[in-house]
């Protein structure tokens, strides 16, 4: 591990990488958090790094509640404050552009960093003035002046949250009327007991995502079980699944998604410290993945409270699960053609790719 989420030292893949599935508000820097709570007057239970770190993040594997308890040591800091939202997204382009990460697409909830036309207001923030659709211009605005001064491309993904369906409608609507300024695609993250039946609104978002052209991912199989990832294929029109470890439990519905050549965003440090898998890497799914040829890429998922970085996921897939250089090739292949940008940038991307990769010639990917 190192300093402000950003490799020190020579990379397991020391090559241009994609990450796909990684949240803004999961990735701050501990920094910045004192920073801000300092300028804003709030007090936190921490003043120095490594006491908030231990504070806002897991040292062992827990439980999914557990990893959810984290956002409350920091959101409050961050949430409603324009400056923080615009300086978080900034600096996220920087990490990532000294991790190698060439092209990311970030994903957070509007409404949650939100005070303001939002119900309810979380985070136990007093009613302000930043509304989820500022939220997404702030963001935007943060991403495009990093990628300026970091030379690298990033996109953004909104999250409906399960345990919000009278937000997804919004959700969907700001995913229109920004699609042309940076936001790609609509993601739902949260409980996955929640399913559709319980909560229609979000199949009514995703239809109207479906209906509009906007891309569609969903969080699916990753503590939950294989019949959520049949529901996000099905119902939800997920073109990517996000984590989808339990996929291979149902073995029709994996051997399916094979053929059609689905996309599984994996986190593989935070499946293990979410208790989505068993801690042990060497019976990962991922293995399975790797095996069977799979589409899938390597994402970090929420670093600030997984204290990795993008190496750590790639250390652990070299490590115990037997990934090769080649592997990390093709698995980042998959990740630009999976992405959802327009396909005359996804081609650009995909040249750079193979260009560093030294594969300008070669076919067999
Ligand atoms: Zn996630």
């Amino acid at each position: 591990m190192a300093e402000n989420g950003v490799n020190s030292g020579t990379a397991t893949f020391d090559k241009p990488k994609v990450e796909l599935h990684v949240h803004l508000d999961g990735a701050i820097r501990i920094e910045t958090i004192l920073d801000v709570a300092k300028r804003r007057g709030i007090t936190l239970p921490a003043t120095t790094v490594p006491e908030m770190t231990s504070l806002c993040s897991m040292d062992k594997p827990g439980t999914l509640t557990e990893f959810l308890g984290k956002f409350n040591q920091y959101m409050h800091v961050i949430a409603g404050d324009r400056e923080a939202i615009k300086r978080i997204a900034y600096e996220f382009v920087e990490t990532k552009a000294k991790e190698g990460v060439i092209y990311v697409e970030v994903r957070y909830s509007p409404h949650l960093l939100a005070n303001c036309r939002v119900e309810p207001i979380h985070w136990n923030q007093k009613e302000g003035d930043v509304t989820p659709d500022d939220v997404v211009h702030l963001v935007n605005e943060g991403l495009k002046e990093g990628e300026k001064a970091f030379r690298i491309k990033a996109r953004s993904i909104l999250c409906c949250m399960r345990h919000m369906p009278n937000w997804s409608m919004e959700v969907v609507e700001l995913c229109k009327k920004y699609r042309n300024d940076g936001v790609v695609a609509i993601d739902i993250a949260g409980d996955e007991s929640l399913n559709c039946e319980t909560c229609p609104l979000h199949r009514e978002a995703y239809e109207e995502a479906e209906k509009s052209g906007i891309h569609r991912t969903v969080h699916a199989g990753e503590v939950g079980p294989s019949s959520v990832v049949r529901e996000a294929v099905e119902v939800l029109k997920a073109e990517r699944i996000g984590h989808g470890y339990h996929t291979i439990e149902d073995e029709v519905l994996y051997k399916q998604l094979l053929e059609q050549n689905m996309h599984f965003e994996t986190c593989p440090v935070s499946s293990i410290m979410t208790g989505a898998c068993d801690p042990d890497f060497t019976k990962h799914p991922l293995i399975r993945f790797k095996e069977d040829k799979a589409n899938y890429s390597l994402n970090t998922d929420d670093p600030l409270i997984l204290n990795s970085t993008l190496d750590s996921d790639y250390q652990a897939a070299k490590q115990y699960m037997g990934f090769t250089e080649e592997e990390f090739m093709r698995l980042n292949i998959n990740a630009a053609k999976s992405c959802f940008l327009p396909e005359k940038e996804k081609k650009d991307l995909l040249n750079q790719l193979y260009e560093a990769y030294g594969m300008i010639n070669d076919t067999s990917f």
